[in-house]
């Protein structure tokens, strides 16, 4: 579903992703982890087509991203939903709209088809009775699950989670994390994840990238890279935030 080849990116001498390698095959959850710095957000905004590689090829789903047409670019944005740190939600719109916008006017849904879709995810990530209110009246937590579904609601066959929650209030950190591992667990959503949240991504991921200076040192299932890493890096980060 993603691939990444020979991808590098520099910031005028600073290479932030060094000839970087890996696939996410569909349906699978990889949660990319790592000191602060060493590119993982990079990836991330790679595939969301707000940075281009200097070189190497990104595909998503089979088809090309860089070096592509436009139209086959917005084709493939298509495919991916983010949720980002900041949750981004329209102010001045209702919950309901907030989700409902994007499918009415990129996808061409109608009105009732989106908000009945809106409801369903609503109800997904508990947040039924906050329908018609507004992203001030709630906590960053339940601002952060409508981001959640509100990304859901375009139908992405890809899933981006950039630290969706590292700006919240530790209480809240745990609401978001059970609504992620249901979608994780009942959906067939392709997931690419970046957190600091440990525990988070053992339990969901099929597979754990360990980056340091914009190079993947080591990777494997959770159980392996948690419990068993063999690079002295990975150990000194994960003694730093376990
Ligand atoms: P991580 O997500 O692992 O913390 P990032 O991918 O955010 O790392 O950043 C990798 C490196 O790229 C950092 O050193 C960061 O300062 C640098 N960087 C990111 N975006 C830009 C930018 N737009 N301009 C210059 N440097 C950037």
């Amino acid at each position: 579903m993603i691939r990444l080849e020979r991808v590098t990116k520099r910031f005028g001498h600073h290479t932030v992703l060094d000839n970087l390698d890996f696939s996410v095959d569909a349906g699978k959850h990889v949660t990319l982890i790592g000191p602060s710095g060493s590119g993982k957000t990079t990836i991330l905004r790679l595939l969301m087509t707000l940075l281009k590689p200097d070189e190497g090829t990104v595909t998503v789903d089979g088809d090309q991203l860089y070096p592509a047409p436009e139209k086959q670019v917005r084709e493939i944005r298509k495919k991916i939903g983010m949720v980002f740190q900041q949750f981004n939600l329209f102010p001045n719109m209702t919950v309901l709209r907030n989700i409902t916008e994007a499918p009415v006017t990129v996808l061409g849904m109608s009105k009732d088809e989106a908000e009945e879709r809106a409801r369903e995810l609503l109800e997904m990530v508990g947040l039924t009775e906050h329908v018609d209110k507004h992203p001030a009246q709630l906590s960053g937590g339940q601002q952060q699950r409508v981001a959640i579904a509100r990304a859901l609601a375009m139908r992405p066959q890809v899933l981006l989670l950039d630290e969706v929650t590292s700006a919240l209030d530790p209480e809240l950190v745990a609401g978001v994390l059970d609504v992620l591992r249901d979608i994780a667990r009942s959906t067939d959503i392709t997931m690419l994840c970046v957190t600091h949240e440990m525990n988070f991504a053992r339990d969901i991921s099929d597979r754990v990238l360990m980056f340091d200076s914009g190079r993947i040192i080591e990777a494997g299932a959770p159980e392996k890279i948690f419990s068993e890493p063999e690079h002295d890096r990975t150990r000194e980060f994960l003694s730093a935030v376990l």
